[in-house]
């Protein structure tokens, strides 16, 4: 099950591809000074280790723009530096070697030098993102719709493209972030409609996760899932490594990645459950991160219904009877003591990736189905067929209805 994208044109933002039929791409922005060249180095490795594919740094300073020559340099991933007000910053910012341009409509506020920058961009090669944002629209505008409404933000976006367009000037992604998801999708809607330029998603100034996760994840996935978008960033007040993680986790989930880290399932636990699902699986998600599994593992609370709910899933464990049972896409392979289960199920993880399913199955351990049958039988005998008392609670709803 794809998802139809919309068809846009692509521009080349230091060697990354953004939109047309390139991936989606991750971005993030760092949280250290620019000048602080050696710190902004180590913080771009750990996001391009989780992921990223371009990276976004501030230039409010001079020394922030000086320091650019050997980011850029340096960087294994695309540099964008992002301006605001200053002009002279942008210009300095190209001269440095930066990969792509971020600048705010809302606040550049001398045309000329708008079509300046682009002149200079266009000369190099270079990339610029319109970024509009919906707590520094043009006041104008702002006055124009009564308020940051979905019209208002495309209207920024589209007055800014022109003064690009004067000079001939086309390599532009835009975005059109809010705070207010409704709003934010909207207005991406609405500009996707009047070009074909790249999309660059997010919701801005989204928060700390982990409400800041699901407002970012509900207005970027709503327009991924509808074609829209070729490049995202979630905006997060935390550790950008988690705005990277986050980004990876959802083109993932969605299929617009390819998948290179292990897709963590597990029950949500009933009265069923023989162990502690919410701390297994939490055990079983930090011993397997950053281990570059691409497969899919599920951490089930029982082998009355673990095996069956998870048999879609490439590796599995369940619990009962004071064991651990081991599946590979629902076939039984492995029953290890309870205390052993994620080790077991890190060991299998990798056994799994680098051998095949099938191989893993074929080595199955003589005995593990049929042992893995009984702990189920010894589990539905002791706890029932109704061990969450549905059929009372039916009762009791009854009578009181
Ligand atoms: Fe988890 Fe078993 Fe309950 Fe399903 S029935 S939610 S697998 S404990």
């Amino acid at each position: 099950m794809g998802i139809e994208r919309r068809k846009s044109r692509q521009v080349d933002l230091g060697g990354v591809a953004i939109g047309g039929d390139a991936p989606v791409s991750i971005q993030s922005m760092t949280t250290t000074k620019t000048a602080d060249i050696n710190a902004t180095l180590q913080q771009i490795a750990s996001l391009v280790a989780t992921g990223v594919d371009v990276v976004r740094v501030a230039v409010p300073h001079w020394d922030d723009a000086e320091a650019l020559v050997a980011i850029a340099a340096k960087s294994t991933v695309p540099v964008v530096a992002d301006i605001h007000f200053q002009w002279k910053y942008a210009m300095a910012a190209l001269e440095a070697g930066v990969q792509g341009l971020r600048i705010n409509p809302g606040n550049i506020k001398y045309h000329d030098k708008v079509r300046l920058i682009a002149r200079e961009a266009k000369a190099r090669g270079v990339p610029i993102r319109i970024g509009v944002n919906a707590g520094s629209l043009d006041p104008d505008i702002y006055t124009k719709y009564g308020g940051a409404t979905p019209e208002a933000l495309v209207e920024s976006a589209q007055r800014e493209l022109a003064y690009f367009e004067e000079v001939d000037f086309s390599d532009v992604k835009i975005s059109v972030k809010a705070s207010n998801v409704p709003l934010m999708v909207e207005a991406y809607r609405q500009l996707s409609e009047v070009t074909d330029h790249p999309l660059h998603l997010g919701v801005t100034e989204a928060g700390p996760p982990p409400a800041g996760l699901v407002k970012a994840t509900a207005g970027i996935a709503t327009l991924l899932l509808e074609g829209i978008g070729d490049t995202i960033r979630y905006s997060l007040t935390a550790d950008p490594v988690e705005e990277a993680r986050a980004g990876r986790q959802l083109l993932e989930a969605l299929g617009l990645r390819e998948r290179k880290t292990v897709d963590l399932i597990a029950c949500p636990s009933c009265g069923r459950a023989e162990v502690d699902v919410i701390r297994v699986a939490k055990e079983a998600e930090e011993a397997l991160a950053g281990r570059n599994l691409p497969i899919q593992v599920a951490v089930m609370g029982c082998v009355v219904n673990g095996p069956g709910e998870a048999r879609s899933a490439d590796l599995g464990i369940a619990a009962g009877n004071g064991r651990g049972h081991l599946f590979v896409r629902g076939q039984m392979i492995r029953v290890v003591p309870e205390a052993d289960m994620v080790a077991a199920l890190v060991e299998e993880a990798e056994r799994l990736v680098a051998e095949g399913a099938e191989a893993r199955i074929a080595a199955a351990d003589v005995g593990a189905v049929e042992e893995a049958e009984r702990n189920r039988v010894a589990l539905l005998v002791d706890q029932g067929d109704d061990p969450n008392a549905v059929g009372q609670r039916v009762e009791l709803i009854r009578k009181l209805t």
